[in-house]
């Protein structure tokens, strides 16, 4: 942990308003503002970045059908429940059958975009998913789909997206390498992540990157380097949400993330990408039963809710206690709708791309969509 001092609000202030306008900081100055935070300055960045959220937005929160296809992995991730060497993990995968299943129950429900995460799981090759994308998309017309598969080949990915895949989410957990090494064993390595996602924005995909807030091992810098990558990247989705324990992983005993940490990142992560799609995560909503409306309030703008079969939503556990039930549900779609209607936010479930054309970016501006 850093054990510089905290820098005096109205100078994190400056930052924060800099930020606003130029979507730059050095990562010493992310550092400044990480080490700095305060319910105050947590106040302040809201405060700039829900208009930011709403001029690219307006009051829409984009649902995304959440389908947990298999809990089988061949990673070793310290932090994840179902890394290969929790051998209490009972495993399911669901097939190319059920896995269409849901999302036609979804479609019926009104979801025009189904995530597809799993563990990597060879069982699913490049031949049945591209299958699975092609039936996809045939029985949802019109609907997206993001897959969340983890690292795999260029070639892969390339298939993949041909059969129709449009996003891909691939969190990048941290962007020091010294922190990855901490989180992972030695055969997974921060560069391939790196290369699957230069990978996967070269071949078309919408991406997404992201990390966990808290984990292990993580301080100051290595959140400021994240946010500077993310600054870099440009990513088109991004997914934060506090670490929590799991009980059969090397990190059982270690704290779970903070609540507020997270908030005030989204904020500033809005600041760094106004159009970026930033979802209030099923780990916010773990933490804190109003964690996913504050994560919108703090200027997140989707909700991830899940469609796995019901049967099977208990056993995609990659940290204790994690929801699945209630507004977590995607039957439940009222409810979540009630919820965000009670804070100002409109629940849609049109496939949402990011807007980030140069033109649109002109002429939507200051457009209050
Ligand atoms: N195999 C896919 C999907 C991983 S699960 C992939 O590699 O991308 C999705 C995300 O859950 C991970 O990227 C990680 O950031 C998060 N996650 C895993 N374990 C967690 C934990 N204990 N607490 C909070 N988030 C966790």
């Amino acid at each position: 942990m850093s054990e510089q001092k905290k820098t005096p609000f109205a100078e994190c202030a400056r930052l924060l308003d800099r930020l606003a306008e130029t979507h730059s900081l050095s990562r010493e100055e992310y550092a400044l503002l990480v080490r700095s935070a305060s319910p105050e300055l947590a106040s302040y960045a809201a405060q700039k970045a829900v208009p930011l959220r709403k001029q690219w937005y307006g009051t829409d929160v984009y649902l995304r059908g959440l389908i947990e296809i298999s809990s089988y992995c061949r990673n070793d991730c310290f932090y994840c429940g179902i890394r290969r060497g929790n051998i209490s993990c009972e495993r399911y995968r669901l097939t190319p059958e059920q896995i269409l299943a849901c999302c036609e129950r979804g479609f019926a429900l009104g979801f025009r975009t189904f995530v597809l995460q799993g563990g990597e799981d060879a069982f699913y090759t490049d031949a049945i998913l591209c299958e699975l994308i092609r039936s996809v998309k045939e029985r949802c017309p019109g609907c997206a789909v993001t897959l969340s598969l983890g690292e795999r080949s260029r070639e892969s990915y390339e298939q993949l997206f041909a059969a129709g895949a449009d996003r891909y989410l691939l969190r990048h957990e941290t962007a020091d390498p010294v922190h990855y090494a901490k989180l992972h064993p030695p055969v997974q390595t921060l560069e391939n992540r790196m290369r699957c996602l230069r990978d996967l924005r070269e071949i078309g995909y919408q991406v997404g990157c992201g990390f966990m807030v808290g984990s292990p091992y993580q301080t100051d810098d290595c959140l400021a380097a994240d946010l500077k990558f993310i600054e870099e990247f440009q990513p088109d989705m991004c997914g934060i949400g506090p670490f929590i324990p799991h009980h059969a992983t090397p990190f059982a005993q270690c704290p779970a993330g903070s609540v507020d940490q997270t908030l005030f990142l989204l904020s500033v992560i809005r600041l760094i990408c106004p159009h970026i799609l930033l979802p209030a995560t099923t780990a916010l909503g773990t933490l804190s039963s109003d964690g996913r409306e504050r994560g919108i309030l703090a200027g997140a703008n989707v909700i991830m809710p899940n469609l796995s079969p019901e049967e099977d939503r208990g056993k995609y556990e990659l940290y204790d206690n994690k929801l699945y039930t209630g507004a977590e549900a995607a039957e439940h779609r009222r409810r979540l709708e009630e919820r965000l209607q009670a804070i100002g936010y409109t629940a849609v479930t049109a496939r949402g791309d990011v807007r980030y054309s140069k033109m649109e970016n002109e002429n939507l501006k200051g457009k209050n969509i």
